[in-house]
């Protein structure tokens, strides 16, 4: 299991949840030791037109220090989903997050739809034809799913529940309704946590996504799985949770 990271994760380039001060050093310090860290690129800018248009990109180029920050996760979550068709499973440690990005407009703390650019960019060098997109964040990923809003080939997923075993078992019923993709993506928030935003999930419930999301790969796609980080905002308990997932999700 591959966590792709980079040092400018760390920066705050905005006043948001998602961007706040030692945030993502509560996960490094969860996982450091004990999976293998490596360093993505920035994505180009070919990459993010195939998802984003014009106007949307000359908006966010704007603010530089987002822009370039937003680069490298798009580039980290590229990276991850590449990993996951060579055949290691991964998880793009990275922010902002991107599901609420759609392709002209952007909200929720997110600039570029990172796991959209992602599938994109496999789909176009044919490595990938068919995927489905599993998001568990507390929020709805409204830019993912306008982004592949009629495209029959991408299945865009948001399991819900008023509670913890509905939320759960619908989850698990998403993943055993859907037989016929070639990669698993995950959107992995963890603000439905119950310490959390949601007050809804417990840390072991991570580990059992994890494992069901394993367990779809290996049945319907020769186990190419990825995953990457959209919400969660409790440092306390947030290291703690992807790490059960990634426990859950590797090999
Ligand atoms: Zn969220």
């Amino acid at each position: 299991m591959k966590v792709i990271f980079h040092k400018r994760f760390y920066e705050v380039y905005t006043s948001d949840p998602a961007s706040a001060p030692g945030r993502m050093e509560a996960i490094v310090k969860q996982l450091e030791g004990r999976y293998e860290f490596t360093e993505p690129g920035p994505a180009s800018e070919r990459d993010l037109e195939r998802v984003h248009g014009r106007s949307h990109l000359q908006s966010v180029k704007q603010e530089t220090l987002v822009y370039e920050i937003g680069l490298l996760a798009a580039g980290g979550a590229i990276l991850a989903g590449e990993s996951a068709v060579a055949g290691e499973p991964a998880f793009g440690l990275i922010r902002p997050p991107g599901h609420h990005a759609s392709p002209h407009s952007c909200w929720g703390f997110c600039y570029f739809n990172n796991v959209a650019i992602a599938i994109k960019k496999l789909m176009s060098s044919a490595k990938v034809r068919r995927a489905l997109i599993l998001d568990f964040d507390l929020h709805y990923g409204d830019g993912t799913a306008n982004t592949f809003s009629g495209v029959k080939d991408i299945i865009y997923a948001h399991p819900e529940g008023s509670n913890r075993d509905l939320f759960l078992k619908d989850l698990q019923r998403t993943l055993q309704a859907e037989e016929d993709y070639d990669i698993l993506a995950v959107s992995a928030g963890f603000d439905r946590h119950e310490e959390d935003w949601g007050g809804l999930l417990k840390t072991e419930d991570y580990f059992n996504i994890g494992a069901w999301v394993r367990e779809s790969s290996l049945k319907h796609c020769q186990g190419r799985r990825f995953g990457v980080l959209e919400g969660g905002y409790n440092h306390a308990v947030l290291g703690r949770n992807v790490d059960h997932f990634l426990q859950g999700m590797m090999d």
